[in-house]
């Protein structure tokens, strides 16, 4: 059966709490429902809720977005992209083309998407034309890219890969000396795919309670009160609190289609560094349709950005929930939906955009 929210947020404010208990979530749809929801102001004040690393555009490396520029502006290809990427700017002289939104205004080919479909239409519909879609997203986005690797590309779709797997960045949270959370909302979208026992580390490996979520604040406070209880009772497991959707094994045709076609690699996140096994490139039978490989040159000077960040911006501490949003300097001055400086100003699924569209203000 399922409760309310009143029901759980009783249940919660009925439970002997610690003076101080910070909870990660590391998925931007949960942020946007429990800031859309005001959940952090209904719940008990020693409670914290942290949003962590749950916004692939947000961690896109800072080279990937130069290349993907460079590209449309240099090469004569189309260039596809999701949406929330096109504003992302990144860290070039005021003169200088600086997003993929001001190369398109610039005369570039850019084009926004909202699915692998469109890219293949879009391919099919233009033969003559090298088509480039720029691949940024969790597992959840790269699933459905997988399938249509292993369905056979056009000959004229190259794929940019800038995929990424969220548990390695909670892993590198938990080994450093300040994690900085006590227990983990862990992401159902993400279970839905790989499975929820993709999260079992958490428990197993660090002793910290965790709980999968769905997308309502009912799904959320359920996980919520239920790693209260753990830390409480210092009994830590794994709840599934979304079992109506993520399942033991997650989704074995989806996993299966990863597996054939992409492999894990080492991958750098944006001002975080190289976070092993974090990241999805074309495995070597898809070298034909390696944008990388096929511009050698582009990705050489990419390379060249590396850790360029525009001056101010906090955006990588506030993946990691070292700072909040309102912690940022720029929030709300410099860096504003209309102005971003950062992505998590820029994408749906970020934190300061979330935070800003709920209301949040210094
Ligand atoms: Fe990044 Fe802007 Fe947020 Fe600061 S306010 S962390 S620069 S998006």
């Amino acid at each position: 059966m399922m409760h309310s929210a009143q029901h759980w947020l009783e249940k919660i404010r009925a439970l002997p709490l610690p003076e101080r208990v910070r909870l990660m979530n590391v998925c931007g749809g949960h942020e946007r429902s429990i800031s859309m929801a005001g959940l952090r102001k209904a719940l008990p004040g020693q409670i914290e809720l942290i949003p962590g690393p749950g916004c692939p555009v947000c961690v896109c490396p800072e080279q990937d977005i130069y290349q993907a520029i460079h590209l449309a502006l240099n090469e004569d290809i189309v260039l596809l992209s999701f949406g929330d990427m096109l504003r992302v700017p990144v860290n070039v002289s005021k003169k200088a083309i600086r997003s993929l939104e001001q190369a398109k205004a610039a005369g570039a080919d850019v084009r926004p998407i909202a699915s692998p479909l469109e890219a293949v239409k879009i391919a099919r519909a233009e033969p003559h034309k090298t088509v480039v879609f720029f691949v940024a997203g969790f597992e959840t986005t790269c699933a459905p890219v997988a399938g249509m690797i292993a369905e056979g590309m056009p000959d004229n779709l190259l794929l940019l890969m800038s995929g990424r797997l969220t548990w390695p960045a909670v892993s590198m949270l938990l080994e450093s000396e300040q994690p900085g959370f006590d227990a983990l909302i862990a992401p159902g979208h993400v279970s839905t795919v790989m499975g929820s026992e993709e999260w079992q580390f958490v428990v197993d490996k660090h002793q910290i309670p965790a709980a999968i979520a769905g997308f309502t604040p009912e799904s959320l406070l359920a996980a919520t009160y239920s790693v209260l209880r753990q830390l409480i009772e210092n009994r830590p497991f794994l709840d599934n609190c979304y079992p109506e959707v993520v399942k033991p094994n997650g989704n074995p045709k989806a996993k299966a289609l990863l597996a054939q076609t992409l492999a894990v690699v080492d991958a750098p996140w944006r001002g975080i560094g190289v976070i092993p096994a974090s990241g999805f490139e074309l495995k070597p039978d898809y070298d034909s349709h390696n944008a990388r490989l096929r511009f050698p040159d582009a990705s050489s000077q990419a390379r060249e950005h590396v850790g360029e960040m525009p001056p101010g911006c906090d955006c990588a501490r506030v993946v990691l929930g070292k700072i909040k949003p309102l912690d940022c300097r720029i929030y709300g001055t410099a860096c504003t939906p209309r102005t971003p400086v950062g992505p998590c100003m820029v994408s749906d699924e970020g934190a300061c955009r979330i935070w800003w569209a709920s209301g949040m203000r210094k």
